[in-house]
């Protein structure tokens, strides 16, 4: 990641603005933008793998529901580079494999830490959590804020978007279904 390069960025958007860069309360603000971007999209220069994320496994006889709910969503939407923030709930059936909760909790981050649309980042940590770890079943719901919608626009303040993907037996299967979604409302 160049810092540099999103300093001199910024100082040209507050030169767009009509802003002067050079007066006092705005002189570091640019570095501070910068140190920001780095750390809310960290993601993008992480030499973390993929595959890597899930790789610590255990091998365990359980065959019902994991699920590790309101796991905190801090992402930026790539749309207008605000961001939104939320939770997600993941949950699987294991194969004969599982993971520990804070892997899933950082699966989460992973994707979250880059430009994103919730729907995508949705789908990335579902299927992660299926060619990781073969599950018979993996459950996604994440529940964001949108600032570019509530700040902007229509600013529709409070307005909560809910994006879901559901693979195997979630699918399949709607008793797990309803076990899932009764869980995650309770
Ligand atoms: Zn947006």
């Amino acid at each position: 990641m160049d810092l540099k390069k999103i300093e001199d960025g910024f100082r040209i958007i507050l030169e767009g603005l009509g802003e002067d860069p050079d007066r006092e309360g705005l002189l570091k603000t640019p570095e501070r933008v910068a140190k920001m971007y780095a750390e809310l999209l960290s993601g993008l220069s992480s030499n973390e793998k993929e595959e890597n994320v899930l790789a610590t496994q255990f091998v365990e006889k359980y065959d019902e529901m994991i699920l590790l709910r309101d796991i905190p969503v801090t992402s930026i939407c790539e749309h207008h580079f605000l961001p939104f923030t939320g939770v997600a709930h993941v949950a699987y059936v294991p194969g004969n494999r599982i993971v520990g909760l804070s892997k899933l909790a950082r699966a989460v981050d992973f994707y979250a830490r880059r430009p994103q649309v919730q729907e995508r980042l949705t789908t990335q940590i579902a299927e992660l959590i299926h060619s990781s770890l073969e599950p018979k079943g993996v459950g996604v719901v994440l529940a964001c804020t949108h600032t570019c919608m509530t700040i902007r626009g229509i600013q529709k303040t409070g307005s909560v978007m809910f994006t879901s993907k559901l693979i195997g037996s979630f699918k399949s299967n709607a008793t797990t279904r309803a076990e899932f979604m009764s869980l995650i409302n309770h």
